[in-house]
């Protein structure tokens, strides 16, 4: 066994060892673990300072998960959009690849806690459809490796979906999303990152919430993920009590571009069942999101996205920066709310169109 394989051996995941650490309802715990599996890093554990903290909410199981009639199994109806059990066909061009279905540590907001964590929903025997249908979808163009947590394979099974995924001529890029350099950083080697620099063009999205996320052991995986020429990226979601202030979000956002890390999405929380606690109100992230444009660097803004229920996909949402546009002009409102006055090239006749220009009208992947 590997260093890595030791230390996630060692993880807290039984209700006894969980109840015990964070003097927690033994019967609560319990109930909770039937839902949604529980297990926390020893890494990961050793973060937490106290109850109730940022870390500690992300990851200890609460009975408020228990609630009912709050939030959806399969909030973003991606079982729709699955032609084979591992696949998501949503966009045009690209799908999501579901290969692994454990993780490092299980974050009690999971928008896929439906299917994480049961090995019987994503199974290695589906990986072989999966990439059957990537061969014979030639639109596919892009391929999100994900699960569950891709990093918690051994090198060699995912070196063995890496290779037959780079054999397939019209896939471009590989993606890889991953929380492993948050939960579990010494799961990154020297040997994996000299395994994945082979198959480049790979991207991998990470996934911090917080500030105190980003420590030494954090920091080293990141830059050996990017010292191997792996552009880094990403995805937080928005949380009650972890991350719903600007100054905390700021904070995450330019400590990780010092990690080479570049902020992509923050996610408004899904409408999963169980996760009503960690919501906030939409207003919340545009709030946060004016927090940044502008008043910190331009490469620490990512996109404030929701994807939306019924299987929209992810909505940008930003707050109005434009106050009117005419013929004549653009008025608009800076960072700092001052007004500004754009004047608008004259032309005759221009008129904006009412719908999507015909190049970018695109059919739909649904199958
Ligand atoms: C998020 C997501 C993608 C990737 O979206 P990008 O905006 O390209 O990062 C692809 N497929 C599905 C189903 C997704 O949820
Ligand atoms: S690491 Fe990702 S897939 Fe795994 S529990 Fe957390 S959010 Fe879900």
């Amino acid at each position: 066994m590997d260093d890595w394989q030791l230390i996630l051996r060692d993880s807290l995941r039984t209700p006894e060892e969980i109840a015990e650490r964070f003097g927690l309802d033994l019967e609560e715990v319990r109930r909770v673990n039937r839902e949604f599996k529980i297990q926390i890093t020893p890494y990961y554990a050793s973060l937490i300072r106290r109850k109730g903290d940022p870390l500690y909410k992300q990851v200890v199981p609460d009975v408020a998960e228990l609630a009912e009639n709050t939030g959806e199994e399969d909030p973003l109806d991606e079982d729709l959009d699955s032609p084979v059990p591992s696949i998501v066909h949503r966009y045009p061009d690209r799908v999501l690849f579901l290969v692994s279905h454990s993780c490092a540590s299980y974050c009690r907001f999971c928008t896929r806690k439906r299917k994480v964590g049961d090995p019987m929903k994503i199974h290695p025997r589906y990986i072989e459809d999966g990439v059957n249908y990537i061969k014979e979808h030639r639109e596919v163009r892009d391929v999100i490796i994900s699960g569950g947590d891709p990093l918690i394979l051994s090198d060699e099974k995912l070196e063995s979906i890496l290779a037959q995924l780079r054999a397939i001529k019209h896939v471009e890029i590989l993606r890889i999303g991953s929380r492993v350099p948050c939960f579990l950083p010494q799961r990154i080697t020297e040997k994996l990152v000299n395994m994945l620099k082979k198959y480049h063009p790979l991207y991998m999205n990470v996934h911090f919430n917080h500030p105190d996320e980003i420590t030494p052991e954090s920091s080293r995986a990141l830059n050996m993920l990017a010292d191997a020429g792996i552009p880094l990226g990403n995805q937080t979601v928005l949380l009650k009590g972890v991350n719903d202030d600007v100054m905390t979000m700021r904070r995450l956002m330019q400590k990780l571009l010092t990690v080479r890390v570049r902020p992509y999405y923050i996610y408004q929380a899904d409408y999963v069942k169980g996760t009503d606690h960690f919501r906030t109100t939409v207003e919340k992230g545009l709030e946060i999101y004016q927090g940044l444009r502008g008043w910190t660097s331009g490469l620490a803004v990512p996109q404030y996205v929701i994807d939306a229920p019924g299987g929209g996909g992810k909505i940008p949402l930003i707050p109005e920066y434009v106050q009117s546009i005419t013929d004549e002009k653009v008025v608009m409102r800076n960072y700092a709310g001052e007004i500004f006055v754009y004047p608008q090239v004259k032309t005759q006749k221009r008129k904006r169109p009412r719908t999507q220009p015909p190049c970018l009208r695109v059919e739909s992947p649904r199958v």
